[in-house]
């Protein structure tokens, strides 16, 4: 049976069920499988296959405590209808490179893959558990994680959800897909502060144990919807998966060959799975991580140095203006060969100095990465390139990895297949990507939805669809010192 352990070493040693439910460590480490486990299948041998049927078998070796009915039904409650593209995740060419479409669930972005299955992994897991507390889920996002969360969390008997975004720091579309939120359980605020700011206000509110006490006689106990969550991130190892016996059935590779990928990456989840893929078995040559102008993870790739004494920029791409990414502790963890010891000192020194130095055997593991990042213009000008040389639409967060899947291309000439994760719908993003290509100025971000829909005929998510009319429910702002308060009135 695999189990989980804390990157930052104490003798917490959890079933896949307990770390779900968990969400993160008592001593503010991140749960890893003890083994990452191989694949059980060959990858030829799926083709064919479903997506849903590739996600239980991958989800399955990771989670072995749960029965193979129990994963099913996860699966079955997970990946429906709400999709809108049947295959779930539909492989599209556009120039060169392969998109991995990740956003056509209900929210329009890839966190949609992961969290449309959390909660019934989480409600599973409570019953595994028999877990009597009311599980209180709280979640710091850039714009994404917060509307997927409350979308998979909404009236599910058991649980809380309280969602705090960074207050202007996601666009205008984003905001109104929160505030607008239905459901009796859920909760939204903005936050005076950036995501950092969130996530950090969020995870001191976890590693305090008098709240936790607090909260117990309430009979309620906190657990995290961020990628932070094992529960999160398991679920995306699916797609690269899936993605690469799509490969073989398209005939773009051969059985053994080998696929790049490339992750327009904030917290460092998304290509975290993609890793996670590879050492399970799937031929994955380079990992390419994209930044934005917050590019501490590029600098960090290049140096092994990982230092966030910078400025803090809002970008055309919000869901990846982040600087502390919380998913690459995971990883240091694994290329340190689980030395939870040295993995403590350097995020204490992440905490204290605000930056740290990786040891040669980590920095050494990091030679299956390219770092690189895109600008603000150079995004916007990606987009309008590729519309109007292939007529497909990028949202900025997919253009910023296609700007630097082409650097790579250019700086080292690697012909392998490629494929980009695409992580959400350029309607998330209307404004930017209608000045992308050359549209003019509209009076806010819905009537920029529907000069980009009338110009381009994609089609609007239903999620997204008369958005600006819904009532809105969430108009709380909050200090980054008010979260505690805030979450126990919730929960009153
Ligand atoms: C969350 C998000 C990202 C970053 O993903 P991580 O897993 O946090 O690295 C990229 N693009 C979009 C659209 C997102 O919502």
């Amino acid at each position: 049976m695999i189990k989980y352990v804390s990157t930052r070493g104490s003798q917490d040693i959890k079933t896949a069920a307990q770390a779900v439910i968990q969400g993160i460590s008592e001593d503010k480490g991140l749960y890893v499988p003890t083994d990452i486990p191989a694949l059980p299948f060959k990858p030829e041998e799926m083709q064919g296959k479903t997506y849903q049927d590739m996600a239980a078998k991958v989800i399955s070796s990771f989670f072995t405590d749960y029965t193979e009915e129990e994963m099913q039904a996860c699966i079955n409650g997970a990946y429906d209808s709400k999709f809108e593209e049947k295959e779930i995740a539909p492989i599209v060419k556009g120039g060169e490179a392969y998109f991995l479409e990740l956003y056509h669930g209900k929210t329009a972005a890839f966190k949609d893959m992961a969290l449309s299955i959390l909660p019934y992994l989480l409600t599973t897991a409570m019953k595994k558990e028999k877990e009597e507390k009311k599980i209180c889920i709280l979640t710091a996002t850039s714009g994404d994680t917060g509307k997927a969360a409350l979308e998979g969390f909404a009236d599910v008997a058991g649980t809380e959800i309280i969602v705090f975004y960074p207050n202007q720091g996601v666009s205008q579309v984003q905001e109104r897909q929160m505030v607008t939120q239905e459901g009796a359980n859920t909760h939204v605020f903005a936050i005076n502060g950036n995501f950092d700011d969130a996530q950090t206000g969020v995870k001191k509110i976890f590693n305090d144990s008098n709240f936790a006490a607090e909260l117990a006689a309430m009979n309620c106990k906190l657990s995290s919807a961020n990628s932070i969550n094992i529960g999160r991130l398991v679920p995306q190892v699916a797609y690269y998966v899936y993605t690469y016996v799509k490969f073989l059935e398209k005939g773009v590779l051969k059985s053994g060959e080998k696929m790049n990928v490339v992750v327009p990456t904030g917290n460092f989840g998304n290509i975290l799975a993609a890793y996670y893929a590879r050492e399970m078995g799937i031929p994955i040559g380079k990992l390419i991580c994209a930044s934005n102008e917050n590019k501490v993870l590029t600098d960090f790739i290049n140096t092994g140095c990982y230092d966030i004494r910078r400025d803090f920029y809002l970008t055309n791409s919000p869901s990846m203006d982040i600087l502390i990414s919380s998913n690459l502790e995971r990883l240091l963890y694994h290329l340190s060969g689980g030395n939870a010891a040295e993995i403590k000192d350097l995020m204490e020194s992440l905490d204290r100095e605000k930056v740290y130095q990786v040891s040669d055997k980590i920095k050494s593991g990091l030679v299956d990465f390219y770092g690189g990042y895109a600008t603000v213009a150079e995004t916007a000008a990606v987009i309008g390139e590729m519309y109007q040389k292939n007529g497909y639409l990028m949202d900025t967060h997919t253009a910023v990895a296609y700007k630097v899947y082409e650097d790579y291309v250019g700086e080292t000439g690697d012909k392998t297949p490629t494929v980009i994760a695409a992580t959400a719908s350029a309607y998330k993003f209307a404004d930017s990507v209608a000045s992308a290509i050359g549209l003019g100025e509209e009076k806010d971000g819905f009537a920029y939805v529907k000069a980009l829909h009338e110009k381009t005929g994609v089609r609007v998510p239903a999620g997204l669809k008369g958005l600006e009319q819904k009532e809105i429910r969430h108009t709380g702002v909050l200090d980054i010192d008010q979260l505690q308060t805030a979450v126990k009135d919730c929960l009153k």
